[in-house]
């Protein structure tokens, strides 16, 4: 069950940026190398309905709708990852927000095109990770072996 995997997942998002970019691929492989396990991935697109959503925390902020039209502008790639303290070790894996100020070597470092266009998302907390896990996935789509 997925209860059984909290405080060792989080729900990564390759953003319309890096899928449009060409950068699924070595973002995919970084994960990876960093020993990350991916439970479930799927290419997807956000309605603005869905992004509003999914961003709903950051409402009253002057980005949101910016934010909102930018998420919904092209196909995204979500994507469960399983690994021991998963959520802070892929937010040091991904790096600062703000690519200016994002370590050499993080994916934001990398692939990042701007503050808002910054290639991933990366839960931010294991009650966040549990909750948007389940906004992009059915628990059926998680665990497939279930499903034989
Ligand atoms: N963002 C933006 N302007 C800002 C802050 C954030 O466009 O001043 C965008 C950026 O794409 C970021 C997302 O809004 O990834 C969510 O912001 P948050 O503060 O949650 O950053 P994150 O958790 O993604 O590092
Ligand atoms: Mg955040």
């Amino acid at each position: 069950m997925i209860d059984d995997m909290f405080g060792n997942i989080t729900l990564s998002v390759i953003k319309p940026d890096a899928v449009e970019n060409g950068y699924v691929i070595p973002i995919l492989s970084h994960i990876v190398k960093a020993k990350f396990h991916i439970i479930a991935l799927k290419m997807t697109e956000l309605s603005k309905k869905s992004a509003k959503k999914f961003y709903a925390e950051h409402k009253k902020k002057l980005f949101f709708e910016s934010l909102v039209k930018f998420m919904s502008s092209g196909p995204i790639i979500s994507i469960i990852l399983e690994k021991k303290n998963a959520v802070e070790d892929f937010r040091n894996l991904i790096g600062n927000t703000n690519p200016v100020y994002a370590k050499k070597g993080t994916i934001r470092n990398l692939y990042a095109t701007s503050l808002e266009k910054n290639a991933i998302h990366g839960s931010d907390n294991n009650q966040n990770a549990f909750k948007e896990c389940l906004f992009y996935f059915s628990s059926r789509e998680i665990f497939l072996k279930e499903n034989l």
